[in-house]
């Protein structure tokens, strides 16, 4: 393949994105039916014979498979999950920073054991200024790593706090590692080794327990008693319980992680009391994971500023980059209190050690002469872990670098800017998260049609029937779940695009609501 070659697939996929960049106000929130037809006929049976070459191949992607793509799912209109979209900045860094090796890496080559590329401290800086951003103090977490989401950072937590908790535990050698020996037997009969109590938590959760072997049937779902005025939506932990499970699980030895969220996937809503909580598993040793996977970005808003202080008192937290953050997939942040609790799960063997071909090999410095503050920053630079030794993956793409572009675009009054909290109601729905004083805790709409519609909530069928009667207009796309065992649709805003051209998002959401009515 040529130079010129390469040039000019590069300038094909560069104006392929700059055109849909152009015209993402204007395109269908999700493609049709047709278009993902089509892209699948184009799909080859079988791997071809011979190659098509760089030109053929780049033409086929843009002809033939995005329009079969999400296209305008990063535009405005975009309601589903918490997908968020991307800034400019953002997603222009995740395309040099894939352009760019495998980076986790960096650290072996060097000369004197330190890095070959300035980009373990670049990631080092992006999570601090991820914490900068929510006002917490960089030192509150010791150790940290960008993931690929926040269930990897929910799998993290979950993990870190197994092997923290069972180096504790009273039925096993001291300082049992679980990591080298493998998973306790229960501390009696029916009762595990660890316990994970929890209200509403997010489905990863589960996965987590089912991947670091807790068990998904040992978390505990503990609501309060009756959700009240400060607690509308019922993600309140039960204080007197969790009190009792505390002490209980304590004298039996058992180890116990509690985990809340900031940001339910249903209503956006938040519980309650988390310092009373943190206090409790604080005199329990007991281990508080906070999964604030979108919901911790409500901090920049003047009403959420507290929950700024509640996620400093976490031992381990969720936070996610490409959600209310608006960082390309995949991206999330995973902060923990020390950085020896990430070394001990995912670090090398404290028995076997770093295996042969992965070791520093560290040679004689040269003696340069380089300013006081090079050294300092030099010295920053190699005082920091090996993401090797931080994290699930060994090799991993640069996902930093999109989350630091992000950072430095936006700055702390880009993202406060946007983050505003809209909400809709409307003579043929009933919103369903709403508080007593008609608001919604954050960005997401949770709604349902009401009795006299012809989607009533009782009717089990109501509720696919109306997300498709809404979404297949292509105006806006929304996503369905239920709550409280009935059916209801989301609309989630997360997008930094939506709004920005007046109204216009809002009457398309109005349009696509009535036109379901009439549909
Ligand atoms: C979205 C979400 C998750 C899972 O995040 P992914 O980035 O999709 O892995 C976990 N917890 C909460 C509260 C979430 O909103």
């Amino acid at each position: 393949m040529s130079h010129n070659e390469f040039t000019a697939a590069l300038g094909e996929v560069t104006s392929h994105l700059a055109d849909r960049y152009n015209s993402l106000g204007s395109c269908a929130p999700v493609p049709p039916r047709s278009d993902i037809d089509s892209a699948l006929a184009a799909l080859p049976s079988t791997l071809p014979a011979d190659g098509l070459g760089v030109t053929d191949t780049i033409q086929h992607l843009i002809d033939d498979i995005t329009p079969g793509l999400l296209q305008g799912h990063a535009g405005s209109r975009f309601f589903g999950l918490v997908t968020g979209g991307v800034t400019p900045a953002s997603q222009l860094a995740d395309i040099l920073g894939s352009s760019s090796h495998p980076y986790t890496y960096s650290r072996i080559w060097l000369n004197p054991g330190k890095d070959a590329s300035v980009a373990v401290a670049l990631e080092q800086r992006a999570l601090d200024m991820v914490l900068d951003l929510l006002d917490i103090p960089r030192e509150t977490f010791g150790g940290g790593s960008v993931t690929t989401g926040a269930t990897a950072s929910n799998i993290m937590g979950l993990a870190c706090a197994r092997d923290a908790l069972l180096l504790k535990s009273p039925h096993l050698p001291p300082n049992y590692n679980i990591t080298e020996n493998g998973f306790p037997p229960p501390v009696s009969a029916g009762a595990p080794a660890i316990n994970v109590i929890t209200v509403k938590a997010h489905g990863s959760i589960l996965k987590a327990a089912a991947v670091t072997g807790i068990g998904r049937a040992n978390v505990h779902d503990l609501p309060s008693a009756q959700p009240g005025p400060e607690d509308p939506w019922g993600l309140g932990l039960d204080i007197e319980k969790l009190e009792e499970q505390l002490r209980r699980a304590e004298e039996m030895g058992q180890g116990v992680i509690v985990v809340v969220t900031l940001g339910e996937v249903n209503t956006g809503g938040f519980t309650p009391h988390i310092r009373t909580i943190s206090d409790l598993c604080k005199r329990h040793h007991a281990w508080l994971h906070i999964d604030a996977a979108f919901g911790g970005f409500a901090a920049l808003l003047p009403r959420y500023t507290y929950l700024s202080g509640e996620m400093a008192l976490a031992d381990s937290l969720t936070l996610d980059a490409h959600k209310w953050l608006n960082v390309p997939y995949d991206a999330a942040m995973f902060y923990t209190r020390h950085s020896s609790d990430l070394q001990r799960t995912f670090g090398p063997s404290p028995r076997l050690g770093t295996p042969a071909y992965l070791q520093v090999h560290t040679a004689p410095a040269s003696p340069t002469e380089v300013s006081p503050n090079v050294l300092a920053l030099r010295e920053w630079h190699a005082s920091l872990p090996s993401p090797l030794n931080c994290g699930i993956e060994n090799s991993r793409r640069f996902r930093a670098l999109p989350l630091y572009a992000g950072l430095m675009e936006q700055g702390k009054a880009g993202y406060a800017g946007w983050m505003s909290n809209p909400s809709h109601g409307g003579q043929w729905y009933t919103v369903v998260n709403a508080d007593p004083t008609d608001s919604v805790p954050l960005n997401i709409i949770l709604f349902r049609a009401k009795v006299n519609t012809p989607f009533p909530p009782s009717d089990a069928t109501a509720t696919p029937r109306l997300l498709h009667a809404i979404n297949s207009q292509r105006l806006i796309y929304v996503t369905a779940t239920s709550w409280e065992g009935v059916g209801a649709l989301r609309i989630a805003v997360s997008n930094w695009r939506t709004g920005l051209e007046g109204a216009r998002d809002f009457e398309a959401v109005v349009e696509a609501l009535s036109g379901a009515m009439r549909a």
